[in-house]
């Protein structure tokens, strides 16, 4: 397949600069700022997609002027920008379109300078939210105060949204008050990785799987999420948030509802959108057997001494999972009977996100000579190396009669497409669609409301139960009751490997 790279179009040649506008980043200072959205705007500004008119303004409570936030930003550039050494012209122009406001969520300050910064543009203007979710109230309301909210306003809001359905009800009808949905972007940055949308080209594009996507031709679909780092720094708020609210909640459940969704009639947001809901309210109540929770112990081999989950976050008797492994069923006729398994966790043995469709056997074999057990796997890599491979099943070469085996058909993006490929990072795509005013790939209300109220049971039901969940290794993929669960079924997970 890596002979698609021959006689590709050159993908570069395809940005297309979008209509001037405004961003205002609350929470520029901050790490998600640094690490991901300002050097993501960079490569955007590289590639020729930022208007020459076009202002970033970064905006917390930290007392400097736009050119101490300059240098701040080189810095960000500099570290987090995935390039040997930033094109200095490049970057110099780019730096004259940034700007800083000293201003405070909760206070007055800083706002009659951004409402004159804001004031008789005729750009698109957009607020992105990077602050602790308990601002985000603050800042909706202030912006309608400061005549900032007009009709033509976009804001973007991270993740957590929402810790629980009353909480997440609590901030939509918050944000609610002063915006339109069609105004409100719900990051999941998980929606902006480039083999998201490719898992929609590869079934709503082809002929070849849809006849096949459904409980008659697959046996079961894993989803998996794995992490090689700890809690690091977050100790503190992952404590409080686990791993089902912090991945399965939210990541894992919207790529749950990629794969199982039913094609929509156009590619539009309210219609992928309304597919992906189906999916998760047709979701089964997760039996308490059928979900298994996990924390990382040390690594008695690990040279440098990372701690275990408790250590790290500062609690000997944390009963917060890091590991989550869960077998969940999607009660319509096209998924009714094929088993749904999810796990995702931190300090694994690889860092590795994979999508695997796992079809049925052949109803009979006529190779009397082949013993073996052979299914077509379709895995869907997110990262690290973003790509498909197909698993089919041939005859062993040579002579001596008719075996099987299965040999993976790969093709990694960026070798069957080119550099060009690897370059649009999410947070980037997920920007530049907020200009564009495309929410397909940003979560609706209903939907982040629908996901926890499937939720909640499961997290009421370990509080109920002062469940404590059990220990795994870290570099291991996992608790032995997770193997046990797929072996159970006669499965097995597949191997974690980057
Ligand atoms: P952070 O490093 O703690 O940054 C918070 C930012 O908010 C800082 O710029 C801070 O600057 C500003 N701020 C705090 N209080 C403020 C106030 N009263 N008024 C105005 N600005 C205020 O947090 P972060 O990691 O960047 O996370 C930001 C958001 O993104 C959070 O919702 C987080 O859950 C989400 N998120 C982060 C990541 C990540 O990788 N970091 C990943 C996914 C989601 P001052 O102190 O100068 O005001």
């Amino acid at each position: 397949m890596s002979s698609l790279h021959e006689g590709m179009p050159n993908i570069a040649s395809r940005v297309i600069p979008v209509d001037p506008f405004d961003l205002v980043i609350f929470g520029g200072t901050g790490d998600l700022a640094r690490r991901k959205i300002l050097p993501g705007l960079f490569r955007r500004f590289i590639a020729g997609q930022m208007p020459a008119n076009a202002r970033i303004i970064g905006a917390a409570r930290s007392d400097m002027d736009s050119a101490g936030f300059r240098a701040m930003v080189a810095e960000a550039i500099a570290e987090f920008g995935g390039m040997e050494s930033p094109p200095q012209a490049k970057l110099d122009a780019f730096l004259k379109q940034i700007h800083y406001v000293a201003i405070d969520a909760r206070g007055e300050a800083g706002w009659a300078e951004l409402q004159e910064l804001m004031k008789g543009t005729d750009k698109i203007e957009a607020y992105y939210f990077s602050v602790a979710p308990a601002l985000f109230g603050d800042l909706a309301e202030r912006l309608q105060q400061w005549g900032m909210a007009d009709k033509q306003a976009r804001i973007v809001v991270e993740k957590p949204f929402g810790r629980d359905l009353e909480t997440a009800q609590a901030l939509n009808a918050t944000l609610a008050t002063y915006f339109d949905e069609r105004q409100i972007y719900r990051i999941d940055h998980y929606l902006g990785k480039e083999t998201v949308q490719n898992l929609m080209a590869v079934r709503f594009g082809n002929m070849l799987f849809e006849p096949l996507w459904n409980a008659q031709y697959v046996d079961h679909i894993q989803i998996t999420v794995a992490e090689t780092v700890g809690v690091g720094g977050r100790g503190e708020y992952y404590d409080k948030s686990g791993a089902m609210r912090d991945m399965v909640q939210n990541h894992l459940m919207q790529l749950l509802c990629l794969i199982a969704m039913e094609p929509p009639a156009r590619f539009d947001p309210n219609a992928v959108r309304d597919e992906k809901l189906k999916v998760i309210r047709a979701l089964d109540p997760v039996l308490p057997h059928h979900i298994i929770r996990g924390q990382y112990d040390a690594d008695h081999d690990d040279a440098e001494g990372h701690p275990n989950y408790r250590d790290a976050v500062g609690d000997p008797r944390s009963k917060t999972e890091s590991f989550i492994a869960l077998k969940t069923q999607i009660s319509n006729w096209r998924w009714s009977g094929t088993p749904f398994y999810l796990r995702t966790g931190k300090r694994m043995s690889a860092r590795s996100s994979e999508i695997t469709v796992v079809f049925k056997e052949t109803p009979h074999s006529i190779f009397a000579e082949d013993a073996g057990q052979h299914r077509n796997v379709l895995s869907i890599r997110l990262q690290p190396n973003e790509g498909i491979t197909l698993g089919v099943t041939i005859k062993e070469p040579g002579p001596g009669g008719m075996r099987l085996i299965d040999v993976p058909l790969d093709m990694t993006f960026s070798e069957a497409l080119g550099e060009d490929a690897e370059q649009v990072d999410a947070y980037e795509r997920l920007i530049m669609d907020v200009i564009r005013g495309n929410q397909t790939l940003f979560m609706r209300g209903d939907e982040v409301e629908a996901a926890w109220a499937w939720t909640d049971p499961i997290i009421q039901g370990w509080e109920a139960r002062g469940d404590v969940p059990k220990f795994y290794d870290s570099g291991s993929d996992g608790t032995t009751e997770a193997f046990e669960m797929m072996r159970r079924d006669g499965r097995e997970w597949r191997k974690v490997a980057p």
